[in-house]
Order: C-alpha cells, then sequence, then structure tokens
C-alpha cells in the first residue's frame, strides 16, 4: 500500500495528540492517586490520634471512677459491710459505669469479698488471675497488660488500692475488661468507617492484637508489621504498608499515654485508590468527543496541507499529456514548499517542452540544407491524403552532379545544394514544403496546387536554375519529375513513384526540363 502524505500528516498529528492525552491523563491519574494516598494516610492518622486520646481518656476516667469508689469503701474493707457496702459498690460500678465485664474488691491478702456479677462464685476465695496479683504487689493505679483468665478469657484488669485514712493498705478494687466481647473499648473505638474499608486496631506494648474489628484477631501477635514496631517505640504518624495478609495498607498510628498500647486506623489502598480509577474513566469518556473533534481538525489541516503536493505529484507523474502546465497553474499552493515545487514543476515542464520541440524540430530538419527531410514530408503526403487535400509532388535531381563534385570538390557541392534549397524557397509559396529527399535529389509539396499551376511552379525553378550561375562558377540544372493527387494516383507512395519514373523519363529525355505524368503516357 502506498501511503499518502496526507495520511502520513494525519498519523503523526493524530498520534501526538493521543500521546499527549495520554500523557496528560496518566499523569492526572498519578497526581489523583498521590493526593488519595496523601489524604488518606493524613485521614488515618488524625483518626489514630483521636482514638489514641479518646482510649487514654477512658483509661484516665475509668481510674478516676476507681479511685473515687476505692476512697468511699476504705471505712467498709470488713467482712461485716460485704452485704451492706461491698456487694452493692461493685454492682453499682459494674451496671452504673458499664465499663467492665465484672467488678471485684479484694482484701489485702487477696481474698475476693465481693463481685459483680454473683454468679462468678469466687466471693471468699484468692484472686488468683494474673492481672488481680500484679495489681495486688504493685499497690497503685493499674491497667494490666492482656492476659487469659481462669474462665480462658483474655482480660485486661483495671485496678486502684484502698487505703485507710492512715495510708494502710487495705485492698483494692478492680474490674475486668474480656477482650473479646462486647465490652467498653468497641464502643470507644468505634465502628464508624468501617463501611469504606478501613478499621481499627489496637496493639499493646508486646506487640498483640487486643481489639480489632474482627474479634478472630484478638490475641494475635504482629511484631512483624512495621507499624506496630513504629508503635512499639512511642512513635505516632502514617505510613505505607503490608499487611500480614499482604494486603497494601495505608495506616495511621498513634500510641496511647496512659498503656503504651498503640492505636491503628487503616485502610486498604485499593479501596482507598478506587476514585482515581472512576475519574480516570471519566477523563477517558470525556477526550472521546475531544478526539473525534481533533481527528476531523487535523484530518482537514493534513488534506489543506498534502492536496497541492498530491495534486503537483500527480501532474508530475503524467508530465508528459497535454495542458498539464494549465492544470498546474490552477494547483493553490498557499505555502512555501508547495509554492518552490510549483515552480520548479512549471520550470521543468517548460523546459522539458522546449527540448523536446528542439529535438522534434531537429528529427525533421536536414541539417545541410534546413530543408524538411524525407520523415517531415511524409507525415504531410499523410495528412493531406487524408483530409482529401489535392496537391502536386515535384520531384527533381541536379543534372551530372557527380561532375560538380569531382571538378570543384565535395564541400563546393554542398554549397551547391545549399544554393538550390534557397532557390526552391524563393519560387514557392509559404505553404509549400520543400524537402531534401536524399543525397542531391529534392521534393516540393505544393498543396491546394493544380497540374498546371505546379508545372509553372517546376518550370520558374528550373528557369531560375539555368538562368543562375551556381556557387562552384558554372551553371547547374535539374531534371524534374511531376504527379497531382488525386489526378495520377491517391497514395503518397504511388505519387512518388510516378514522379519519380517522370523525374527519370526527363534525365532520359536530356535532363533540364519538367516531365508530367501525362507526358509519361503518351
Ligand atoms: P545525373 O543525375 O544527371 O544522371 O548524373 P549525376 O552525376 O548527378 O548522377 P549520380 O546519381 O551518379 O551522382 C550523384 C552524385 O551526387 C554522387 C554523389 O557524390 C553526389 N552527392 C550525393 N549527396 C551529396 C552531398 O550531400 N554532397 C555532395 N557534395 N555531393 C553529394
Ligand atoms: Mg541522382
Ligand atoms: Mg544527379
Amino acid at each position: 500500500m502506498r501511503l499518502s502524505l496526507k495520511y502520513l500528516i494525519g498519523l503523526v498529528a493524530l498520534l501526538s495528540v493521543v500521546l499527549t492525552l495520554a500523557a496528560s491523563i496518566i499523569s492526572g491519574y498519578r497526581a489523583e492517586q498521590q493526593s488519595l494516598i496523601d489524604g488518606t494516610l493524613e485521614t488515618n492518622r488524625a483518626y489514630a490520634e483521636k482514638m489514641a486520646k479518646s482510649t487514654d481518656s477512658f483509661f484516665s476516667s475509668t481510674l478516676q471512677t476507681l479511685k473515687v469508689s476505692a476512697k468511699h469503701l476504705s471505712p467498709y474493707m470488713s467482712p461485716e459491710y460485704v452485704d451492706e457496702y461491698l456487694i452493692p459498690e461493685t454492682n453499682r460500678l459494674k451496671e452504673q459505669t458499664n465499663t467492665f465485664n465484672s467488678v471485684l474488691i479484694v482484701d489485702k491478702e487477696g481474698e475476693i469479698l465481693s463481685t459483680s456479677p454473683q454468679t462468678l462464685d469466687l466471693m471468699g476465695k484468692k484472686l488468683d488471675s494474673k492481672g488481680g496479683k500484679e495489681a495486688l504487689k504493685k499497690r497503685e493505679a493499674y491497667i494490666s497488660q492482656p492476659y487469659v483468665g481462669l474462665t480462658g478469657r483474655l482480660i485486661i484488669f483495671i485496678s486502684h488500692p484502698i487505703f485507710d485514712e492512715n495510708g494502710r493498705y487495705l485492698g483494692l478494687i478492680g474490674g475486668t475488661i474480656y477482650l473479646k466481647e462486647d465490652n467498653i473499648l468497641q464502643e470507644v473505638l468505634g465502628e464508624h468507617f468501617y463501611e469504606n474499608g478501613s478499621y481499627v486496631y489496637v496493639v499493646d506494648q508486646s506487640g498483640r492484637i487486643i481489639y480489632h474489628q474482627n474479634q478472630e484477631r484478638v490475641n494475635d501477635i504482629v511484631l512483624e508489621n512495621p507499624v506496630v514496631q513504629q508503635l512499639l517505640v512511642g512513635r505516632s504518624g502514617a505510613m505505607e504498608v503490608v499487611n500480614t495478609k499482604d494486603v497494601e495498607m495505608l495506616a495511621g498510628y498513634a500510641s496511647l499515654q496512659i498503656t503504651n498500647w498503640g492505636v491503628v486506623t487503616q485502610r486498604s489502598k485499593e479501596e482507598s485508590l478506587a476514585p482515581s480509577v472512576v475519574m480516570i474513566k471519566e477523563m477517558a469518556k470525556m477526550t472521546i468527543p475531544f478526539l473525534v473533534i481533533s481527528l476531523l481538525v487535523i484530518l482537514y489541516i493534513a488534506h489543506q496541507i498534502a492536496n497541492p503536493l498530491t495534486k503537483l505529484a500527480s501532474y508530475a507523474e503524467s508530465s508528459t499529456e497535454n495542458n498539464q502546465e494549465e492544470k498546474i497553474n490552477k494547483v493553490r499552493a498557499w505555502y512555501y514548499e508547495a509554492i518552490q515545487l510549483k515552480k520548479a514543476l512549471n520550470y521543468s515542464l517548460n523546459f522539458f517542452q522546449d527540448r523536446v520541440n528542439f529535438f522534434i524540430h531537429q528529427s525533421t530538419i536536414d541539417p545541410l540544407t534546413k530543408l524538411m527531410n524525407r520523415r517531415a514530408m511524409d507525415a504531410h503526403l499523410k495528412t493531406w491524403t487524408e483530409q482529401e487535400i489535392p496537391y502536386a509532388v515535384l520531384i527533381f535531381d541536379i543534372d551530372k552532379f557527380k561532375r560538380v563534385n569531382d571538378t570543384y570538390g565535395h564541400a563546393v557541392g554542398d554549397e551547391v545544394l545549399k544554393y538550390l534549397a534557397e532557390s526552391m524557397l524563393e519560387v514557392t509559396r509559404k505553404e509549400d514544403i520543400c524537402c531534401r529527399f536524399g543525397g542531391e535529389e529534392f521534393v516540393i509539396l505544393l498543396p491546394e496546387t493544380d497540374q498546371s499551376a505546379a508545372f509553372h511552379i517546376a518550370e520558374r525553378l528550373r528557369k531560375k536554375l539555368e538562368s543562375t550561375i551556381s556557387p562552384c562558377g558554372e551553371v547547374v540544372t535539374i531534371s524534374i519529375g511531376m504527379a497531382t493527387y488525386p489526378k495520377d494516383g491517391t497514395h503518397p507512395a504511388e505519387l512518388l513513384e510516378l514522379a519519380d519514373q517522370c523525374l527519370y523519363e526527363a534525365k532520359r529525355a536530356g535532363r533540364n526540363r519538367t516531365v508530367e505524368c501525362a507526358t509519361l503516357m503518351k
């Protein structure tokens, strides 16, 4: 297939439009993605911070509640007050605050004085849990690390010591939160924006998950998570991270003040970037009409650019046909290259035409005498015969020319031939055709000329030569044979043959004379 300039220009222009569009869509897409990532990281960081603050304030208010209770219980820390004060207080704490899954009061030896709910059936027993024993030992406000309790639950234990007015240690009041069950932490951390794929989890200082929207994950150790590693050294911030399930996440994280825990808010990168996919689809949709319009404009411009060149190329291809110059002049060349090309084509076409004319002329002219040659003569004969224009043929030959050559040399012979040619032109009309037939034989074609007029012209020439000194210093004479169309023959070859026979007859009869066909017949 031959690619035309129009389509090449169109293709290049279209390609550049498409590439530019693609580049801008891609860079727009990248920028959008980056801003979505940055936005999500920042949102998650702020949210984690907020969660950390809420959790901190939850723990400090819980400790405060326990502290008030502890102060209130100080005078009643003996078995006789169990029913009257201790059980109601544990019940109150459990029911009123809705913070704890269970509440208990323990004396300084670790004996459980009261529990809520009472169904636990622990009263009178020794406090045996890990968190409880730690709290008894520490004798201060205390939040335990999560541990697995007697009932197999994952628990944290929050407690406050009870002292009498003299500062003697009497025991503690504390509550448990079961991490894997519905608890107050769930409320604090909220179930807020899980719909958009984001979620919150909390780790303790040993990298164990103590809160997660998916409770199955609670108690998992996720130390290898880079976010958790940051939290364990007390840092807050945001980062891209691959979670334990190999999903890319955008995580914000913040550490808690009171417990050395850390809160992580994260959302999968894929979900965060979903709007950018929508955006790129929108952009692609919006660019389609633009592309179509561009395509049409490009095709139009490409056509305008290519059109002059296409036309010039096609005229150049058929430059031998007629009228090409006229057609080329009609081409609307409106920019430099086309203008130059048009000029060059015109110039070369003219040049070419001149050369052709020159060679046509050369090929029809006899170089010595400047008369027409036999080829030109044949062409005229053919045309006239076809158009049935009556004409006469005179064919003549210099008498004894060999002797002229022999006596004066060939160059002088040539001068005589030229002299004869000039004489022929002198006695004939503009429309008559004078030819050198070959050697020292010549032909004159006389259109629209009858026999007697032709004879008259022949005689005029013969007499002129007969009465003039030729360049050799002597008179040269000629013998002439004559035939007319259509009287003597209907075909040029036939007429020439007849005229030649007349010439032969003229020679035979003594030279320097004109012989007509009519004479020949006699
Ligand atoms: P005739 O025709 O009267 O019978 O005698 P002739 O001597 O003219 O006859 P012939 O045909 O034998 O000689 C023709 C001569 O014309 C021979 C040749 O050398 C000469 N000739 C032919 N062409 C040229 C030419 O171009 N230049 C010169 N100088 N001589 C030529
Ligand atoms: Mg001859
Ligand atoms: Mg001769």
